[in-house]
């Protein structure tokens, strides 16, 4: 059943398409009628006009003799003439001077005054004939006809009212016609079809109507509607779906933004925030609801917001850019992030912000901060390590070095090289205590920059040894030692090599840093430290090693060679001389009755008479000639390039100079000291050192045995030398 909203709004659908057809059938009719009138008015006008020239060309002869003849009479026949057409309402005929020379008229100005077209059309109308004569055409006149419009216009109108009305009728007769089969044609199907797509856009299925089987046009637009319909139905089910799709996908990234751990953070083309997630406002110490809105420059610093200007305008659509940056949190810490932002592209290619991916990497950097401070700490470490390795090879070098040394010189030489390139790009020196004078220090070596020590000082003038410990001195800082001349060599380290509280010397160490009031570098300190150390051992050792060998090789009571020392030096002046062909004697003496100093006067007397004796032998001696003790009171003296008798006469002097406790050996004696002496010399009593000491001594006990305090020369051995004969003083 139809609806009945359907049929009204059809019914006054019809009734305005009648009212409109009508109108339109009205307007036509009226039009029409108009159009028709005019032309028959028109037509009538034509008639009268031609009956008019066809009357006046009938009368234009006798008009025209009228008139040339002046003759009223035949001017009165025809105007009587002319009047008699029924149009004519008057007639007057003139000459050629104006002159009327015959008129009529009927009821003139009578037929249509006041009418109320007269307001509109006038309600004569004139025709003038001009009238000629003659062969040559001669004017000679006018005929002026008038005729009236009345009964025209009277007819018009009566016309008018009559076409009118039948227009008007079968205007809306037809039209009438017209819009039932408009409506029951067109209108009512496509009213049908207009419900349909209502019906369709209800959503529902809607059902077939009976215009899809006309086979006329309706029914061709029905159908294409149709399939239009199945086709957007079809579109419109794929756009819903979509559409759902769509937004199922937008809640479930929503939900993925939300929860991201991750900062997601989404700006527009100034910069102000369109979307941001908890996350990213926990970073920034604020909520998503207040960050949105908010411009992302209001977290940064100035260089952040140059630098965050550049990296956004700098951006290319589909590509993005991973950079690490500071934000200021808003209670001013710092939030460094690293941030992954790419473009944000409108269809139509416009661009409409950025969107950004952000990870806090606060914590990160301060690991990688301390893992870089560990490894140059690290580094440090190693290249300190590295530089004491090394420092400990050139020290193990230089100890080394200063075992081999025999001599302080050479150990002064070796602590100069060392020290050179332990502290290369610096200077330093060693001076060491005089031996003669503990108070005077001199220079015996030094390294990089020359006379940055004086060659001698006084002990005092060094704060370190006063201090007893190392002293710094830079530059217009700290206490300057007298004998510094820091202020040309940059800071200066003295330290004072003491060995069991005895001072052997100080170390100077400096750099070359020109000024500052920084510590010396610990390193550098030590590595001082370190070859001060190995020094003091070194030089004590060496002095420990000369002294041993000084002991060993001499005799402690008097100061003499030993026995040892002769018998090393005997074999090899031996051999010399017998090369060189030089003489050799040797002396051995002995003091005579020793036994009875010692058991009368004591020990301590018996050595001070030792002393004597050596002192004497000592004074009696040449250079390179040789007085050791041998043993007990016995003495031996080596004379190189001596002979025999030379010897003999050489202590022959000495013997006649009187005795030992007369004055020789300078001190009071309680009893005069002699002594005796056996003399052999090579080669004659031997070349071997064995047979000259066996030699000597057999002539000591020979001198001895005569007597005491006398010489007696071993005799030779060669058959060719005969002995020198006995001496006796
Ligand atoms: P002669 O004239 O025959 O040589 O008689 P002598 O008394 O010198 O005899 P002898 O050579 O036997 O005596 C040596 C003494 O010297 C024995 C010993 O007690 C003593 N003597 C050895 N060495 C030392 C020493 O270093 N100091 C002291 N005071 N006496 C010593
Ligand atoms: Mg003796």
């Amino acid at each position: 059943m139809r609806p009945i909203r359907r049929s009204r709004a059809e019914g006054r659908l019809a009734i305005r398409q009648a009212v409109i057809v009508a109108l339109i059938g009205l307007v036509l009719g009226l039009a029409f009628s108009a159009l028709q009138v005019s032309r028959d008015y028109k037509a009538s006008e034509e008639d009268e006009r031609r009956d008019i020239e066809q009357m006046l060309a009938v009368t234009r002869e006798p008009a025209a003799q009228a008139a040339y003849h002046l003759n009223a009479q035949a001017a009165a026949v025809v105007v009587q003439g002319a009047l008699s057409f029924a149009p004519v309402r008057e007639v007057v005929l003139r000459n050629d001077f104006g002159e009327t020379l015959a008129d009529g008229h009927k009821d003139k100005g009578t037929a249509d005054a006041g009418a109320w077209w007269t307001r509109y059309v006038p309600p004569n109308q004139e025709y003038r004939l001009p009238l000629t004569y003659g062969p040559t055409g001669k004017r000679v006149g006018e005929l002026l006809v008038v005729t009236g419009r009345g009964p025209r216009v009277e007819r018009f109108l009566q016309n008018v009212w009559r076409d009118v009305v039948l227009s008007v009728v079968s205007s809306l007769v037809v039209a009438l016609a017209l819009g039932v089969w408009f409506y029951a044609s067109l209108t009512r199907p496509l009213m049908a079809i207009a419900q349909r797509i209502r019906d369709g856009s209800a959503g529902d299925e809607p059902a077939a109507i009976a215009e899809f089987d006309r086979a006329d046009e309706i029914g061709e637009i029905a159908a294409a509607f149709e399939r239009y319909e199945q086709e957007a139905r079809e579109r419109t089910r794929n756009i819903e779906a979509a559409a759902a799709a769509l937004a199922a996908s937008e809640l479930r990234h929503r939900r993925i933004v939300e929860t991201a751990g991750e900062g997601v953070w989404q700006v527009d083309q100034q910069g102000t925030t369109t979307l941001a997630n908890e996350a990213m406002a926990q970073m920034l110490g604020t909520t998503a609801a207040a960050l949105h809105g908010r411009s992302m420059f209001d977290f940064m610093d100035e260089d952040g917001r140059r630098t965050a200007t550049e990296l956004f305008f700098g951006l290319r659509s589909g590509g993005s850019v991973r950079h690490e940056f500071r934000f200021v949190r808003t209670d001013g810490s710092e939030l460094w992030a690293e941030v992954s932002t790419c473009l944000i592209t409108e269809p139509d290619g416009r661009h409409a912000g950025a969107l950004a991916m952000v990870t806090n990497a606060t914590e990160r950097r301060r690991r990688d901060d301390e893992l870089r401070a560990s490894n140059a700490q690290l580094r440090a470490m190693v290249g300190d390590l590295e530089r004491h390795k090394q420092d400990m090879a050139q020290i193990s070098e230089l100890n080394e070095l200063l075992q081999s040394a025999r001599t302080e010189a050479e150990a002064f030489e070796v602590i100069r090289a060392v020290g050179s390139r332990l502290f290369a790009g610096g200077s330093g020196a060693l001076s060491m205590v005089g031996r003669g004078d503990a108070n005077e220090m001199t220079r015996v070596g030094e390294w990089g920059t020359p006379t940055m020590l004086p060659p001698r000082c006084e002990r005092e003038s060094c704060w370190a040894i006063r201090r007893g410990g190392p002293h710094l001195q830079s530059p217009g800082h700290g206490l300057h030692c007298a004998h510094d001349s820091v202020g040309e060599i940059g800071r200066l380290l003295c330290t004072p090599l003491y060995v069991e509280g005895q001072l052997l010397g100080v170390l100077q160490v400096a750099d070359d840093v020109a000024a500052g009031n920084e510590p010396l570098d610990d390193a550098l300190r030590r590595r001082a430290e370190l070859f001060g150390e190995v020094i003091k051992l070194g030089l004590s050792n060496l002095r420990l090693r000369d002294s041993l060998r000084e002991q060993a090789l001499h005799d402690a009571l008097t100061g003499l060679p030993n026995r040892r020392l002769f018998d090393e030096a005997l074999p090899r002046e031996l051999a010399r001389c017998t090369r060189s062909g030089q003489a050799l004697t040797l002396a051995v003496v002995d003091i005579d009755h020793f036994k009875h100093f010692n058991d009368t006067y004591g020990h301590d007397m018996g050595d001070r008479v030792l002393r004597a004796v050596a002192s004497t032998l000592m004074r009696s001696i040449r250079s390179g000639d040789l007085a050791c003790r041998y043993g007990g009171d016995e003495f031996l003296c080596l004379l190189v390039g001596t002979t025999a008798a030379e010897a003999q006469a050489r202590f022959s002097e000495l013997l006649a100079q009187g005795r030992v406790g007369d004055g020789l050996g300078g001190d009071a004696m309680p009893e005069p000291v002699t002594f005796t002496i056996g003399l052999a010399s090579a080669p004659e009593s031997g070349t071997e050192a064995k047979a000259l000491l066996r030699a000597a001594d057999a002539a000591l006990y020979a001198a001895k045995a005569r007597g005491r305090h006398c010489i007696e020369v071993a005799a030779s051995q060669r058959p060719d030398v005969k002995p020198a004969p006995a001496t006796v003083t």
